[in-house]
């Protein structure tokens, strides 16, 4: 039979998937004999089952009876219990943290009678009385839907006859009134009193948790981190411990190293007499951790020691939550910390050096979506900048954009391509879809720990919290900095390292870690200058991509066009190019060739118009294979239909019908007309499906051979200097080898004729795309004449799914990601189950024939992290990727090797 409810001193942390990441790391820290308050966790499959049957399954009731029996008997109170009554807290959790998942009830047990016992039980009324209107509030907000202003405005109404402002001053007599009010605004909202029964509460707000599982909000989040829509979140019920039970009692968070720098030490912000999330709502100052040392000197140590010992256990950054009951230290949850890509290459090395963690396991703890995170342009310290306020540095990022006040002004501006500062007092998770749309997140109050930065973290977005400095006027739609005002849509510059906020536009440079890996570890080393924190992290990102490189199988290339692009992406890494498009050889002042060639009326002419090209195509490859000597280039024949290097048809059409109306004659108008008739003739209704690619080749046979000539007279030219040039020709859009077997014909013709001319021997390897379905079901037939194979992904996704990227990614993506058809764009990340099993057949059916087939692909999927694992898994020999993805590509690489080995337990 099913368990669906497990005692935390069942479960371990890598049960993750069934007790959801807060459950799993509450009972590791049972285990670890760390102080927990005893409870339970009711499973993932447990919601899953409520999702599927549309109500909580019987036995979970009873389950929960049994483990209630259970935490009871540990504590030795009772649920309801009239003199000392059990309390408890229902909190949700599922595998990975997630906004818009029902919030913590916490002092759930109390109602009209045992708010008494708990007065007399722990000898404090206005503790009792507090936690009861604690209790009403948070049920009534998270489990009865009733809006939270409803009894924060009671609340505050109540501090102000009182003639106070702090929540802790108001007297026992106060909070009772507030209680007697809260209950009525439950039966006004509800049409029922506040529930009463203890066990029904418990009950209830279990089912709300199960519920908020498929708020608007979670399914928003899930689909923005591509977590799948039926792993279900857990449930966990833990006896309740008391942080606001006066000055020796408190509750605060903790990181066991900085989230951003990864200094170690220890960071955290300490709330005394609070409870549950009080400490990161901003109500009252927080105090430092060395403020708890002075006050409870003890509590402190046995923090420190926790802290140490999570650290030892999970050999990384912890991040906790604790509460102090009278001088007793309870652990309430810990997880590996989030961190900023910075920290995360830093912290890695950190504990390597410390000998906590091996190379291999760093580099899976970093990714490579930080890599272009620290690869993102800065501002430029030497601008001339207005300096408007300075916060706290809580993401990284550089960011310049219109201000806007809510989601529905980012979303718009967004929407119309503008960059967007979403600007908040603080926010919540209320603000998410604002943040979405945003470029970079500013907010008045709050630490590094609040809701903006968390999230803005995890999203790897820009985000200055608590300047505090800012007088954020909402409703007016305008912020206050001293005398300036700025208003909606107004451009503010913000820097999520060093917190500060600028007036207008702020000039962006190179980043350190690009300069790093653009110019080399000395040259970044030196432009730091003595900017020591730079330089660690250089040093950090130096070391963990050595080694990426040192593990890695996949080897990585770059797609360049031009010898500028093969230089930078050489410098960056490349071991050669996967793809040079050679389109741009035509545009420009070509064009007029082109047109020529595509006149033609005689062969001899078209073959006249062709040669006219050569010169300038050898120059091109010449500088190509100069920037890349000494590693394969592969060279990819003229793919795009011709009509892309001609007028447009209706502008010729237009030009031809005026020239006529005016009664225009001449040699001008005769070319013209010429001119529109020939590209009329090869007007098509799908281009994307038409005559391009080797099906261009065949029908103008003179447009390859002008190409190849080209590569094979620029080999000659350069082996001449002395050089190691090492094209290769790739023919594009192949589906049938009979196309490749004709065109390899006449490549050998070429390469033999000026071997001979030239007496030399040349080999220049040819080989093609895959990127029609039918090219990778006849791989095997297709490696008779290919020497290697590239996917086109692209291509290859467009023609699997049969639409076109262009079309259908605004039209009705959105919609999509919707409904959850994708979850991403298969343009993004290659779809591995549809397109990555034409990917996987093509590799197998290749090798059938040609065993030492090399085999690569190119396009943007070759610098997806996700993609790239892909690759490696199905043996693909290297990636082809932009240069600036290239040190991305090369990490993930590595990181593909690593992970599947398992190494490492985190
Ligand atoms: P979140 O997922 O937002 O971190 P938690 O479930 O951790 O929510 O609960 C929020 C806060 O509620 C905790 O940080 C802690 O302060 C408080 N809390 C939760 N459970 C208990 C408990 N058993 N006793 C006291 N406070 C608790
Ligand atoms: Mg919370
Ligand atoms: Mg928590």
């Amino acid at each position: 039979m099913i368990q669906y409810v497990h005692m935390f001193s069942e479960g371990d942390r890598d049960q993750k998937d069934l007790l959801g990441g807060k459950g799993a790391n509450l009972a590791e820290m049972v285990k670890l004999g760390l102080p927990v308050p005893p409870g339970f966790t009711i499973t993932t499959e447990a919601c899953r089952a409520y999702l599927t049957e549309g109500r909580v399954p019987p036995q979970v009731r009873v389950e929960v009876t049994q483990r209630l029996r259970n935490v009871e008997d540990l504590i030795g109170r009772t649920l309801g219990d009239y003199e000392e009554p059990l309390l408890l807290s229902v909190r949700s959790g599922a595998k990975f943290s997630m906004p818009g998942m029902m919030e913590t009830v916490l002092n759930v047990g109390l109602n009209d009678d045992t708010v008494h016992a708990l007065a007399s039980f722990a000898g404090d009324e206005r503790f009792a009385w507090d936690s009861y209107r604690r209790l009403i509030q948070m049920f009534g907000k998270t489990v009865l839907d009733i809006d939270a202003d409803k009894f924060s405005s009671v609340l505050d109404a109540h501090k102000e006859s009182a003639g106070v402002t702090a929540d802790v001053d108001l007297t026992a007599d106060d909070l009772k009134q507030v209680v007697a009010e809260f209950k009525q605004i439950v039966e006004r909202e509800t049409g029922h009193p506040f529930p009463q029964t203890p066990r029904r509460q418990v009950d209830m707000a279990i089912e709300a948790v199960f519920r908020s599982w498929n708020t608007e909000r979670a399914q928003l989040y899930r689909r923005r981190e591509r977590i799948a829509d039926d792993l279900g979140t857990a449930v966990n019920v833990q006896a309740m411990v008391f942080g606001n039970l006066g000055e020796t009692s408190g509750t605060g968070v903790c990181f066991t190293r900085d989230p951003s720098s990864g200094h170690i030490g220890e960071y955290g912000d300490y709330l005394p007499n609070a409870q549950g999330e009080d400490v990161v709502a901003g109500i009252r100052n927080t105090l430092s951790l060395a403020d708890l040392k002075q006050r409870d000197a003890g509590a402190y140590r046995e923090l420190r020691a926790a802290m140490r010992s999570l650290e030892t256990h999970y050999r990384d950054l912890c991040d906790i939550e604790f509460t102090i009951e009278r001088g007793r230290l309870w652990m309430l949850q810990t997880r590996v910390g989030k961190r900023t890509a910075g920290a995360a290459f830093r912290i890695a090395t950190q504990l390597v050096d410390e000998q906590l963690i091996t190379m291999d396991e760093a580099l899976e703890r970093v990714t490579g979506e930080q890599l272009s995170q620290l690869l993102f342009p800065q501002f430029d310290r030497s601008a001339d900048r207005t300096l408007l306020a300075t916060g706290m540095g809580a993401s990284p990022g550089a960011a310049v954009g219109a201000v806007a006040f809510d989601n529905a002004s980012a979303e718009a501006a967004a929407a119309s391509g503008k960059s967007v500062i979403l600007v908040r007092r603080e926010t919540s998770p209320e603000d998410l879809p604002g943040m979405v749309a945003a470029a970079g997140i500013l907010t008045a109050r709050g630490g590094k720990t609040s809701h903006a930065a968390v999230v803005a973290r995890g999203m790897g977005k820009c985000a200055v919290v608590g300047a505090e400095d800012l007088v954020v006027d909402v409703a007016a739609k305008q912020i206050r900095v001293g005398e300036h005002v700025v208003h909606e849509g107004d451009t503010l510059a913000i820097d999520g390292k060093t917190g500060e906020v600028y007036l207008g536009d702020v000039r962006v440079v190179d980043s350190p870690v690009m300069t790093y890996v653009s110019e080399g570890l000395e040259a970044a080393e030196a432009h730091a200058d003595g900017d020591d924190e730079t330089k660690q992290l250089i040093r950090a990102v130096d070391r963990v991509l050595t080694h990426a490189d040192k593990r890695r199988r996949l080897r990585v290339r770059a797609n360049a066009d031009t010898g500028t692009d093969a230089r930078r992406a050489r410098d960056r890494g490349a071991e050669g190019i996967g793809l040079c498009r050679t389109e741009h050889q035509f545009l420009g002042e070509r064009r007029q060739q082109i047109e020529r060639v595509v006149l033609a009326d005689t062969d001899e002419q078209r073959e006249a118009a062709l040669a006219e090209l050569l010169p300038a195509q050898i120059e091109d490859f010449v500088d190509l294979l100069t920037a890349m000597d000494g590693l394969p280039a592969t060279i990819r024949l003229i793919d795009p239909p011709l009509h892309e290097f001609l007028p447009d048809l209706t502008d010729l059409t237009v030009e031809v019908a005026l020239a006529e109306a005016k009664g225009e004659t001449g040699p001008e108008v005769d070319r013209t007309r010429a001119l529109r008739d020939a590209v009329r003739a090869i007007h098509e209704q799908n281009p994307m499906l038409g005559l391009r690619g080797v099906r261009l080749g065949l029908k103008i046979p003179g447009l390859f051979a002008l190409q190849i000539r080209a590569i094979a007279e620029a080999v000659v030219r350069l082996r001449a200097e002395g050089k190691d040039p090492r094209p290769e020709i790739m023919v594009p859009l192949v589906g049938s080898n009979r196309e490749l077997v004709i065109v390899r014909r006449q490549a050998e013709g070429i390469i033999a004729e000026i071997s001979r001319t030239n007496d030399q021997e040349l080999e220049i390897p040819i080989g093609c795309m895959i990127e029609l379905p039918r090219a990778a079901l006849t791989a095997n037939r297709i490696a008779q004449t290919a020497e290697f194979f590239s996917f086109g992904t692209n291509d290859l996704t467009q023609t699997t799914w049969g639409f076109s990227r262009d079309d259908v990614e605004t039209a009705f993506f959105p919609q999509y990601m919707q409904n959850g058809v994708l979850t991403i764009s298969p343009f993004e990340t290659l779809d591995a189950l549809g397109v990555g099993e034409l990917v996987r057949i093509g590799v197998e059916k290749g090798r059938e024939t040609r065993p030492d087939l090399k085999i690569g692909v190119c396009g943007e999927h070759g610098g997806d992290p996700e993609s790239i694992h892909f690759f490696h898994r199905v043996g693909l020999d290297y990636v082809s990727c932009s240069p600036f993805r290239v040190p991305v590509a090369r990490l993930e690489a590595g990181r593909a090797v690593v992970l599947k080995e398992g190494v490492g337990t985190s």
